[in-house]
């Protein structure tokens, strides 16, 4: 997986507001990710389908791409590019370099009592994968956007996401509304599983859409 290096500000989920973020993935279509209007998203909205909303809405060319903050190795200078110690408790970073030598753990821990490090992965260990496809199907049905949103439209007309866990008459949220959280507040809420999906056409049939694929 490639890494890109975000310089600098401070990142945050356009989709569950987590802040500062340290691993993260960007869209490079919207604005550079050295601006505060880029579009970044953490890596637990990532298995929330964040990404695919957001192509859903925007358009396919809104690729994404992994990103990590800088950090800079408080023993040696070096910048970091691979698994490193963490001071749990300020900005302090060990690469393993130093972290085997000991000697700046200690120093680090001898001036700021208390202080402990933890290992921190370069790369995201629930590493998302690639985007995933819609699921189309035939089925003579209108459906709602269940949580109508600032700009959302009363039907939904191209992919949507379906709660596989919620009875009868169901929830869905139309791209428009995952793009800005909808999934991520209704997981939030209730750990329910979603499904991303397309109808095809209002065609009459009486066939039961596909088996759907939950994340
Ligand atoms: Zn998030
Ligand atoms: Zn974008
Ligand atoms: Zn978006
Ligand atoms: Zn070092
Ligand atoms: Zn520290
Ligand atoms: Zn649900
Ligand atoms: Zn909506």
């Amino acid at each position: 997986m490639e890494v890109y290096i975000a310089n600098g500000g401070v990142k945050k989920c356009d989709c569950c507001d987590k802040d500062y973020l340290v691993k993260f993935f960007t869209c490079t279509a919207c604005a550079p990710h050295s601006s505060d209007n880029s579009v970044d998203i953490c890596t637990t909205c990532c298995l929330m389908y964040a990404r695919e909303a957001h192509q859903a809405r925007c358009g396919p060319n809104h690729q994404f791409v992994f990103m990590r903050t800088r950090r800079q190795c408080g023993g040696c200078g070096t910048a970091i590019s691979s698994d490193y110690m963490k001071c749990n408790n300020c900005s302090f970073d060990l690469c393993m370099l130093c972290t085997v030598r000991r000697r700046p753990m200690e120093i680090h821990q001898h001036t700021n009592r208390n202080h402990t490090f933890n290992y921190s992965a370069w790369l995201p260990h629930n590493k998302p994968g690639p985007i995933r496809t819609v699921q189309k199907f035939q089925l003579n049905w209108q459906w709602r956007c269940d949580v109508n949103g600032p700009g959302c439209t009363p039907y939904i007309t191209g992919p949507f996401f379906h709660c596989l866990d919620c009875d009868k008459p169901g929830f869905d949220i139309c791209a428009h509304c995952a793009d800005f959280g909808g999934i991520w507040r209704h997981v939030r809420q209730t750990g329910h599983r979603f499904s991303f999906l397309q109808q095809e056409s209002h065609i009459e049939t009486s066939d039961p859409p596909p088996p759907y694929q939950p994340f």
